[in-house]
């Protein structure tokens, strides 16, 4: 699909409602990770630039539709001005007179930024009464939000039914790189899963079986197929209920041809704060959880991964937070980083431990998106998307 983009209209003197992605983890008052703002910053500075008036909007957190001292956005307002090196103008309002008195004091390339959009109730219930109230923010509507675009929300969707609307740089960047996997990857194609629970990932599975060549699995999610195909895997997170949906994916894949692998060894342990210890994976003691892949099943994930012509990683492969189980997603890292083949990677964790191993820049694309990545190769319909008319 191609999106109508920013880039294709007069934007000078006219007011720029932008949603943007700037769900960042914060430490304190201070941005822990500012990926997702520097993500952004092509749309901003081409709008700033083109002598646009940009009034940027973007939720942060869980607030559950009520202000929240711990999530305004004043913090990602600061990071934002240090980096582009201009004024971020506030308000401590999300829509209404206030913001509207704002958006019209802006001069052609100044920034504002309204307050967290997730302090509206009407946010996430995409109220209409809300879209308007953001669409009388702005002469234009440009969504750069890849993030949040799998969700119908009152600044993601139902703006865009108000005002003229354009995809942003990041948002088509985003979408192109997930079409090149879709309609023409190169062979063979592989697919990392991990992360924690299976059921958030059967529905990209089951999509996948039917594109990829093989499907490398591992962290918590691995360990319900493991179970499906008898081994014990003791104390180790499981979805007992989803096993029967292992199964059956199992048995799909093998009808299609499509090698679906599982870790041979594990490090395990009896909780988080014990040490590992490597065991075959039919070795699991009584008591011991699966936290990370072995090292024979890093090997094997790597040759794999060195031999593909392309490759989407999502979720990471053990604890990766906890030193003693991080081993695994370091090595499937530094593969996916070395490999020739194309890469794509997404999902917040898989991000922060491709950034603590310094190997994000050797990725070819590095989605802001982890549910919204997944959800396109699923080949569902994405609300913020679907909301932007084509080209
Ligand atoms: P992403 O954010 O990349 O999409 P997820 O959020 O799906 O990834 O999963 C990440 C979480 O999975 C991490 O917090 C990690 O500790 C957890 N995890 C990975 N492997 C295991 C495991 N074997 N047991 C329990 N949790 C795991
Ligand atoms: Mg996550």
């Amino acid at each position: 699909m191609s999106m109508r983009s920013i880039t294709e209209v007069e934007v000078r003197a006219k007011r720029v409602l932008v949603r943007v992605d700037f769900n960042v983890p914060l430490d304190g008052d201070r941005v822990a990770d500012d990926s997702r703002i520097v993500a952004a910053l092509p749309t901003l500075a081409l709008l700033r630039e083109r002598g646009a008036r940009l009034v940027i909007a973007s939720h942060l957190g869980r607030p559950k539709g009520r202000p929240r001292d711990d999530l305004r956005l004043a913090p990602v307002a600061a990071r934002l001005a240090e980096l582009t090196g201009v004024e971020v103008r506030t308000v401590p309002t999300v829509v209404g007179a206030e913001a509207e008195a704002a958006s019209r004091t802006l001069g052609d390339g100044e920034m504002l930024m309204l307050e967290n959009t997730r302090f509206e109730p009407g946010e996430e219930t995409n109220d209409d009464a809300l879209a308007r109230d953001f669409a009388a923010l702005a002469d234009l509507y440009c969504n750069d939000a890849f993030g949040a675009a799998h969700r119908a929300h009152a600044s993601t969707e139902g703006v865009a039914h108000h005002l003229e609307s354009y995809a942003g740089l990041l948002l088509s960047r985003e979408v192109e790189a997930l079409d090149r996997l879709l309609k023409r990857p190169g062979r063979p194609f592989l697919a990392i899963l991990g992360g924690a629970k299976v059921s958030d990932k059967l529905g990209v599975i089951a999509a996948l079986i039917d594109r990829v060549d093989g499907i490398l699995l591992g962290g918590g999610m691995a360990n319900t197929f493991l179970l499906a195909r008898g081994v014990e895997v003791r104390s180790s997170l499981v979805e007992r209920d989803r096993v029967s949906d292992a199964r059956a994916l199992i048995a799909r894949a093998t009808e299609r041809g499509v090698e679906i692998s599982l870790p041979v060894d594990a490090r395990v342990a009896t909780s988080l704060d014990d040490g590992a210890q490597v065991v075959p994976i039919e070795a699991i003691q009584v008591g011991q959880a699966i936290f990370d892949i072995g090292p024979a099943t890093g090997a094997l994930y790597r040759e794999r991964i060195m031999a593909a012509g392309t490759v989407f990683w999502n979720g990471p492969v053990g604890v990766y937070e906890r030193d003693a189980f991080a081993t695994g997603t370091r090595e499937v890292a530094r593969a996916v980083a070395a490999t020739a083949a194309v890469t794509v990677a997404g999902g917040g964790d898989s991000i922060a431990a491709l950034n603590d191993a310094g190997l994000a820049g050797e990725i070819d694309h590095v989605s802001t998106g982890g549910g919204a990545s997944l959800e396109y190769i699923e080949g569902r319909t994405l609300p913020g998307l679907a909301a932007i008319p084509s080209a």
